[in-house]
C-alpha cells in the first residue's frame, strides 16, 4: 500500500498542528518549482515573471489583511516571524534592561524568544489568562512600565482556540507608548484579520495553517515601525531578510490564503457542524467532559477534557482507529507533562490529564464527527467501567 493510499482511510483531525496543502496551491508550487527556475534578483528577461509573482502574492496577502504590500515581509514560518517581532524590539536597546510583556500561553516560539532575551539582560512579564484562556486587558494595563519596549499576545490559542481581545489590547499599548505584536499563526485564514481594525504593529503567520506550503509564512510590520534586519546578506525583503526567496512557496502561500479567506464563512459553518454534532453525540451518551477555551474559540477547534481519563492512551486508542487528534500541542506531543497552557487556564485535577485536542479542517465531513464520537463514547464506557471496578 502506498502512503497515499493509507491516507485515504485516515480521519485527520488535527488542523492546528498542520493542514493540508490545497490542490491548487500544490500544482502551482510544482509548476513554478519545474519551470521558473531564475533567481528573482537577476537582472534578465527570465527572471521578469518571477519579480512579478513576488511582486502579486505580496499584494494578495497585504489585501487579504488589509495591510500595504510593503508591510508584508517574507519568512519561512511563525517561528521566525515571531523570533523576528521579540528579538528586533529589544536587541537595539538592551542596555536600557527592557522589558517584554506577553501572555502565559503563548506558543514556544513566542515564549523560548523572551527567554533568550531574557538571558540577554531583558525582564519578562508574563500575564495569567481566565479559565477560558482569555486575557483581561486590565492585567495588561497594570503589567506596563517605562521600561516595557514590546508586548506580544497571540491572537488565537493553538492548544484550546481562544481568541483574544487584540483590538483593546493594542490600544492600551499604544495609549503607553508601546510597540504591539500578535502571533496570528493560528487564526489568519480561519477568522477575519484586519490589521488596521485589530490596531497592531506586528503580526506573525504562517502558510501550512492555512492550507499552504510548510516552512513558509510572513511578518507583517506597519509602515513607519523600525524593524531591524533578522538575517544579513543581500537585497532581498527590503534589505531585512536576506537569502533568495523561495518564490513558489510564497506564490503558493498568497494562493492559498486568497482561497481560504474567499470560503472562510463557508468554511466556519461546515467546521461548526462538525463540532456540534461531535459535541451532541458525547452529551446524549452522558460522557463525562468539558470543553476548555471558553466560547470566543476558533470554529472548529475541540480541545476536550475527560474525566478519569489519559490523554496520551486515548490518542493512541484513536490512532488505531485510523483517526489522528493531538493531546497537547503538536511540539509538546512527545512530552507527557501537562501542556503549560492547561495550566495556565487552571483544568480541575480529575481531567487535566484526560486532554485530547481535535481541530476540523476543511477536508472533514459530518461523518467524521460520527466516527470520532462512536469512538470515544466506547472508549469513555469501558474507562468508566474499570473505574467502578476497582
Ligand atoms: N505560533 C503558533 C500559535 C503556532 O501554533 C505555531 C505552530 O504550531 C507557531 C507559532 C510556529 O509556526 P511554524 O510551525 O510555522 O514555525
Amino acid at each position: 500500500m502506498t502512503v497515499a493510499n493509507s491516507l485515504n482511510k485516515i480521519i485527520y483531525v488535527d488542523n492546528a498542528a498542520t493542514t493540508k496543502i490545497d490542490d491548487d496551491a500544490l500544482a502551482l508550487m510544482i509548476d513554478l518549482q519545474k519551470n521558473f527556475f531564475a533567481n528573482p534578483s537577476s537582472a534578465y528577461k527570465l527572471s521578469r515573471p518571477l519579480k512579478k509573482i513576488l511582486r502579486e502574492s505580496r499584494e494578495k496577502i497585504a489585501a487579504c489583511i488589509n495591510a500595504e504590500p510593503q508591510e508584508i515581509f517574507f519568512t519561512s514560518g511563525g517561528t521566525e516571524s515571531d523570533n523576528w517581532a521579540i528579538k528586533s524590539s529589544v536587541l537595539a536597546c538592551l542596555n536600557e534592561r527592557p522589558n517584554i510583556i506577553t501572555s502565559a500561553i503563548e506558543h514556544k516560539a513566542i515564549l523560548n524568544s523572551c527567554a533568550a532575551m531574557k538571558n540577554l539582560g531583558c525582564t519578562v512579564t508574563k500575564i495569567p489568562v481566565d479559565k477560558s484562556g482569555a486575557v483581561n486587558p486590565v492585567n495588561l494595563q497594570e503589567k506596563i512600565s517605562q521600561r516595557t519596549k514590546i508586548i506580544s499576545i497571540m491572537l488565537a490559542n493553538n492548544e484550546v482556540g481562544t481568541i483574544q481581545p487584540i483590538k483593546s489590547l493594542a490600544e492600551i499599548a499604544h495609549a503607553a507608548g508601546k510597540i504591539f505584536h500578535t502571533d496570528a499563526v493560528q487564526a489568519i485564514g480561519h477568522i477575519p484579520v484586519d490589521v488596521k481594525l485589530l490596531g497592531v504593529d506586528m503580526l506573525s503567520a504562517s502558510a501550512h495553517k492555512f492550507n499552504g506550503p510548510k516552512g513558509m509564512g510572513f511578518l507583517y510590520v506597519r509602515d513607519g515601525l523600525k524593524l531591524l534586519p533578522y538575517i544579513d546578506g543581500g537585497a532581498q525583503e527590503f534589505s531585512k531578510r536576506a537569502g533568495t526567496e523561495n518564490f513558489p512557496a510564497i506564490a503558493a502561500m498568497a494562493l492559498a490564503l486568497e482561497k481560504n479567506c474567499r470560503d472562510m464563512e463557508n468554511n466556519a459553518e461546515k467546521l461548526s457542524a462538525c463540532t456540534k454534532i461531535l459535541l451532541d453525540d458525547l452529551r446524549n451518551n452522558n460522557v463525562d467532559f468539558i470543553i476548555n477555551g471558553g466560547e470566543n474559540r476558533l470554529p472548529g477547534h475541540l480541545n476536550l477534557s475527560f474525566r478519569n481519563c489519559d490523554g496520551e492512551t486515548l490518542l493512541h486508542r484513536l490512532d488505531l482507529k485510523n483517526i489522528c487528534v493531538s493531546t497537547g500541542s503538536a511540539c509538546n506531543s512527545r512530552q507527557t507533562k501537562i501542556s503549560h497552557v492547561l495550566q495556565a487556564l487552571a483544568v480541575p485535577k480529575d481531567f487535566i490529564r484526560g486532554t485530547i485536542r481535535i481541530t476540523f479542517g476543511k477536508e472533514n465531513s459530518c461523518d467524521d464527527s460520527k466516527i470520532i464520537s462512536k469512538n470515544l463514547i466506547n472508549f469513555m464506557q469501558r474507562v468508566n467501567d474499570n473505574y467502578e471496578r476497582r
